[in-house]
């Protein structure tokens, strides 16, 4: 089918105005948050289901890739339309279906931004657990895609530990569910093989989370350091102590000097590293969790331990750590967010090592991360206009990952493999194991249509075409 007729068909399913393919409307889906860059050749809106799997229908009659896409953004280049076709944006799909509190659950359709469900229920004292720190921005379609986990991951897990059931459209445009609205569906979990599969298995058009009550009392401290190890080493001793926090976040140097020159939140520019310590429970054990953190955080070299005195403290000291990404436009043009994972035992080590790592590159290095799981976020701070400054990005992103691959850790903890990551799946996983994640994927997508050039180092399959090959910089490509 030539493009032009597929367009036509496209227009008849969800009507012109959402069907875009001039350069000038499609140019700002031709990124996510990561560094790769692909023009689509053509979006389209669906605003419901049915349009969903008419949609895709057509692009396996035209033979054409399909790439999911929620508020685009991804890290690791997932919602990039690395082989053509088709960007299906569920930006439309933004309902919340319903709210059960009975049974603790929502019914929410794809394009719902994360936060907002909170929004929703928080009135009557729920949340919904997961909390990226784009969750102002981010869908819960994107999060289930990539499996996102967030600073109060550490307590409640990631985002599959939250989803009961998926709604999806298969390559065919038929629609089924997964899971559904109690726990523990008899047979295969095909939810859980779901949910993190990038967008390479179908499309979620509707998902059953949990909701989880407020807890009684949430008390957030502050520890300032003057050496890296000395924080480090804190967050180890912590949870040995038998402390599960809500969350345990960490903030180098660097990053505070981006939060202080953005948004300034009083966070002490002289410091070495932050650490935020965040408990949560019933109140009595509450406080005495909180004690003994306090306590620890003193012996292990802090110089200074605040205990936020309410919510707007409380609440200024998380602006300050969600807002650190975003801040890092302060110091650099381009920052380049790496994502790796090491036992919690061996974040002194990996922090050494990201330090020398900085060094033999002369690349500024900001860290901050979800220290309480081991979640490195190395932000490599550059500017893309400097010939061969990207090389070497890659290159001393690439000797982070194997680092942490050295250490007994992954090469992504929850931005997902994308594109990005492609190149080093090979680092944990033997042929045999991709062989046998690629018969799952098409068990489900059979001409490998969905997503395609993501997740695995080679193409996954039969019926993949490369119709326009990505602007990605080499070395990446294996
Ligand atoms: C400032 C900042 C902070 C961040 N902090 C965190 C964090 O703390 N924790 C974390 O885990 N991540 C974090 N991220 C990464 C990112 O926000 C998450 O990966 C998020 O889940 C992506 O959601 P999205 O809607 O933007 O998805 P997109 O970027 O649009 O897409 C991501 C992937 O999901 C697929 N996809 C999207 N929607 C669907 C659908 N309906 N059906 C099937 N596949 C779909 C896409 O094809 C793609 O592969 C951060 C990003 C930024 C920019």
């Amino acid at each position: 089918m030539d493009n032009n007729n597929l367009v036509r068909q496209l227009c008849a399913i969800v009507g012109e105005r959402y069907v875009l393919v001039e350069k000038e409307d499609v140019i700002v889906y031709e990124q996510d948050g990561s560094i790769f860059q692909v023009m689509p050749e053509i979006v389209v809106l669906p605003a419901d289901v049915e349009q969903v799997a008419a949609v895709v229908k057509t692009a396996k009659q035209a033979a054409v890739p399909v790439v999911p896409r929620g508020s685009g953004t991804g890290l690791a280049g997932g919602a990039v339309p690395a082989e053509g076709g088709i960007v299906l944006s569920l930006a439309r799909l933004d309902r919340i279906l319903r709210i059960d509190l009975e049974n603790g659950l929502a019914i929410v359709e794809p394009g719902v931004i994360n936060l907002d469900l909170t929004k929703a229920v928080a009135k009557d004292g729920f949340f919904y657990a997961p909390d990226p720190s784009s969750q102002a921005a981010c869908s819960i379609g994107g999060n289930v895609a990539n499996n996102s986990g967030g600073p109060h991951t550490l307590a409640y897990g990631v985002t599959t530990n939250h989803v009961l059931g998926l709604e999806i459209v298969l390559d065919d445009g038929q629609v089924v569910w997964l899971g559904g609205e109690v726990p523990d569906t008899p047979g295969y979990d095909l939810r859980g093989v779901f949910v993190g599969s990038e967008g390479t298995m179908g499309v979620v058009t509707k998902v059953i989370v949990k909701l989880m009550r407020n807890r009684e009392s949430v008390r957030t401290l502050l520890a300032i350091y003057d050496r890296m190890d000395d924080a480090t080493r804190a967050v180890v001793e912590i949870t040995g102590a038998g402390i599960i926090p809500a969350a345990l976040e960490m903030m180098d140097r660097t990053t505070i000097e981006a939060v202080e020159s953005g948004a300034p939140v009083g966070f002490p520019r002289d410091a070495e590293a932050v650490l935020l310590v965040e408990i949560e429970g019933l109140r009595e054990q509450t406080e005495r969790s909180v004690q003994l953190a306090y306590a620890i955080c003193e012996q292990s070299g802090a110089r200074e331990v605040r205990l936020a005195r309410d919510e707007t403290e409380r609440q200024r000291l998380w602006k300050g750590r969600k807002g650190a990404f975003g801040a890092m436009g302060s110091l650099a043009p381009n920052y380049y967010v790496n994502d790796g994972v090491v036992p919690r035992s061996q974040l002194p080590e990996i922090m050494r090592r990201v330090a020398a790592i900085s060094k033999k590159f002369n690349l500024r290095i900001a860290n901050v991360f979800h220290a309480g799981d081991g979640n490195l976020h190395p932000n490599i701070l550059f500017d893309m206009r400097a010939p061969g400054e990207l090389d070497r990005v890659i290159e001393a992103g690439a000797a982070i990952l194997n680092a942490c691959v050295e250490l007994g850790g992954s090469i992504t903890g929850e931005h997902g493999v994308g594109i990005e990551k492609k190149a080093y799946i090979g680092l944990l996983f033997s042929d045999a194991d991709l062989g046998a994640m690629t018969r799952v994927r098409t068990a489900l997508d059979p001409d490998g249509r969905f997503n395609p050039a993501k997740l695995f180092p080679t193409p996954a399959g039969c019926g993949e075409v490369r119709r326009q090959p990505a602007q990605i910089p080499a070395g990446l490509w294996i």
